[in-house]
């Protein structure tokens, strides 16, 4: 069964994710991604950036900066609203969230709660503003303050003139970033999956007002779909709408797609119907006219906003997770990461069977002709049972093996990860067999 353990343990192990700044003692909850972690969490970018912008005529792209004026987060509501409740304890000096005593331990007394040991003192909760901040300029004073952006959505409303002006859209039709976000969350748990530093996919449709509630369903279904397609098991997900009392203060209407994290559900995603709320206050807090206006038929309107706002972070451990299988071959206990193709870091070794008899240079007349069409990696360092096991556990679909009548006829044998199957294949004409498989594959 998988556990979080066995993830982080597996990530670590095989070079996905190491904790940031190790060597000097670590930086709580913040993560480095190593040679194949960030080559998943490319795939995982392409894909999304794949499907939402390159495959569709309707949705364009942006790269806003992470520093935006700080009047931004006034009109976004950030700098009021986006806050977590915290009480401090006066005896051990220690804050928690005021809404989640029921998930930590008292430092003092970790059988019990914060709040319930002999000793404890808590405080009344406060609001505590979730931004991070940093100054501009060499004099460090209220005037300089701005903050990291808490998430790229900001960005794309900002822009939303600039981009209607210059991309000759109009409703309905989206922008979409792919950027890092930042929060000063104060309960970072469960690896990767809340960190202070993350990365986010978002997308903000603009439409019609009439149209909103069709293309929230829209969003939903496609959303859905998408993590489906790449390998996500559809009984580990899950919509869940959040309830009137859980909406942020600019939805109308949110669901979470949730995944079954080792954890339990959790939110993978949110889609939210924004309404006109963003638009209207940028629109109030920068004297700019942010609406549409139809030349054609003289109409003139604010959009409303469907947002399906992703992590990078979050999708890759939910891929992590799903594509973790541990099975028995020959005896002998086999980790594999069944990541779906279009994900897996490295889609072929190539590996010679043995390190003479002229089967290195031939396997590296086969890596060099892969290389220019997907990620190849050659490997000849020790038993060909480890070599296979190695790639398993990082994903990789297929495994090409040069042996001694490769030398005679020119052929290799194509090992497939999930099935195990040896299939014989001629050396001309493995670059078209490996690019169908990851053609069928989607
Ligand atoms: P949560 O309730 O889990 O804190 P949220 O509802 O505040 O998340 P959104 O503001 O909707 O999150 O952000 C959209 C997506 O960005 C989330 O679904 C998640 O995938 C990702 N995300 C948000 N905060 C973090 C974080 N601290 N670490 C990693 N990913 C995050």
């Amino acid at each position: 069964m998988v556990t979080m353990d066995k993830i982080v343990a597996l990530t670590k192990r095989r070079g996905f994710v190491f904790p940031t700044s190790e060597i000097y003692g670590g930086l709580g909850s913040t993560y480095d991604y190593g040679p194949y972690g960030v080559a998943l969490r490319r795939n995982i970018k392409d894909a999304w950036w794949h499907a939402m912008v390159i495959s569709r005529d309707d949705i364009v792209g942006l790269d806003s900066a992470i520093l935006q004026h700080p009047r931004t987060w006034e009109a976004s509501g950030h700098l009021e609203s986006f806050t977590d409740p915290l009480v401090d304890c006066r005896a051990c000096g220690q804050r928690f969230r005021a809404d989640q005593l029921e998930d930590v331990q008292c430092p003092q007394k970790p059988s019990v709660h914060p709040g319930e040991g002999p000793n404890c003192d808590l405080t009344e909760a406060r609001q505590f503003n979730l931004m991070l901040e940093t100054s501009l300029g060499p004099v460090r004073d209220a005037g300089s303050i701005v903050y990291l952006r808490p998430e790229t959505a900001q960005g794309i409303f900002a822009n939303f003139k600039n981009v209607l002006q210059t991309s000759r859209r109009k409703p309905p039709f989206g922008i979409a970033q792919i950027g890092k976000s930042f929060r000063n969350e104060i309960t970072t748990k469960q690896f990767i999956f809340r960190t202070r530093e993350f990365e986010q996919m978002e997308m903000e449709f603009f439409v019609p007002p009439d149209q909103a509630e069709e293309w929230f369903l829209y969003w939903l279904d496609e959303r859905m779909r998408w993590y489906v397609d790449l390998g996500l098991s559809p009984d580990h997900l899950r919509l869940r709408p959040h309830e009137p009392d859980e909406l942020s203060h600019y939805s109308s209407g949110t669901s979470d797609i949730e995944y079954l994290f080792p954890t339990g559900w959790q939110e993978l995603e949110g889609i939210a119907n924004r309404g006109d709320y963003d638009l209207r206050q940028h629109a109030q807090y920068s004297g700019e006219k942010l609406e549409y206006f139809d030349q054609g038929t003289g109409e003139r309107y604010v959009p409303h906003v469907i947002e399906p706002a992703a992590g990078v972070d979050r999708a890759m451990l939910a891929f992590l997770v799903d594509a973790y299988d541990e099975d028995e071959q020959e005896g002998e206990k086999r980790t594999v990461l069944r990541l779906h193709p279009r994900l897996a870091p490295i889609k072929v070794a190539v590996l010679p069977l043995v390190r003479r008899d002229g089967q290195p240079e031939l396997a590296h007349e086969v890596h060099d002709a892969l290389r220019p069409l997907m990620a190849s990696e050659y490997d000849e360092g020790g038993s060909i049972g480890r070599r296979y096991r190695r790639q398993d556990e990082i994903g990789t679909p297929w495994a090409v093996t040069i042996d001694h009548e490769s030398l005679e006829n020119r052929t290799v044998t194509v090992r497939d990860r999930d099935s195990l199957a040896q299939d014989r294949v001629a050396i001309d004409g493995l670059p078209e067999f490996l690019q169908r498989g990851l053609a069928e594959t989607g």
